[in-house]
């Protein structure tokens, strides 16, 4: 049986950080659609240069080209044993889609674990994260500082701070999440998926409640 988690949480509540963890532990592929935006950006692809404009201003790409990328990435080999979605689902829409997508293979969504930061917490975060180049690792300035500065630990790669984390983007980003992605948690509570963990705690903290929420749901 395949799994699926979808980690849910405002921008900057650590689903990155965390998904760099469990995917280790549950072996299972790790899809970020913001990273999947960033790359096609970076190859100028006809995607990246359509989300563009929508990541600038720290809007959602439309359901539409969101939902046809994330269809094909899980049929990557790298899903043979499950995905952890980090970014998407975002909007109701989408995760209606994602289960249908699912369901054409007889999988589903297995378990929600929400991230809850407050937003004082993400905006401050978020103007302290570094992000690495090469695969999207992500440190804080204070919280979760690399070894050397500017460098990742992972790949050695540069370390460099995302344009749309600076604060006025990061404003209408926490104010689209909450118009646009929060009704997920009632979507995913109502479906008896959600876990809900507080994303203030230490991320090892953090980290050790997801996969005890996984493992009960399994
Ligand atoms: P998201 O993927 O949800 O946008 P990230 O994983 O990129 O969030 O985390 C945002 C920032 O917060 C990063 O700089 C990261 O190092 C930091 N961070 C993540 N989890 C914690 C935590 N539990 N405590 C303190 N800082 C954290
Ligand atoms: P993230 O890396 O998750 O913070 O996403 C960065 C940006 O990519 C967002 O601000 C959106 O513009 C876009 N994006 C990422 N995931 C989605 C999604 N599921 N739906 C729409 N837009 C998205």
């Amino acid at each position: 049986m395949r799994m699926f988690i979808v980690l849910l949480g405002p921008p900057g509540a650590g689903k990155g950080t965390q998904a760099t963890f469990l995917k280790e532990t549950l072996k299972l592929a790790h899809i970020s659609s913001g990273d999947l935006f960033r790359e096609n950006l970076k190859a100028q692809t006809d995607l990246g240069k359509l989300a563009q404009g929508f990541m600038d201003r720290g809007e959602l790409v439309p359901d539409d080209v969101t939902i046809a990328m994330i269809r094909q990435r899980l049929t990557r080999p790298d899903c043979a044993q499950g995905a952890l979605l980090d970014g998407f689902p975002r909007t109701p829409a989408q995760a209606d889609a994602l289960a249908a997508m699912l369901a054409e293979t007889g999988d589903r969504v297995d378990s929600v674990p929400y991230i809850s930061v407050p937003a004082e917490v993400l905006i401050e975060r978020l103007s302290g994260r570094w992000t690495c180049r090469a695969a999207g690792h992500v440190y804080h300035a204070k919280y979760n500082p690399p070894k050397v500065n500017g460098v990742c630990d992972e790949d050695g790669s540069e370390l460099y701070q995302r344009d749309d984390d600076k604060s006025e983007t990061v404003m209408n980003r926490i104010k689209v999440y909450l118009e646009k992605t929060s009704p997920l948690i009632e979507y995913y509570r109502k479906l008896g998926l959600l876990a809900e963990v507080d994303g203030t705690q230490s991320i090892e903290t953090v980290e050790q409640q997801i996969l005890s929420a996984v493992k009960k749901d399994k």
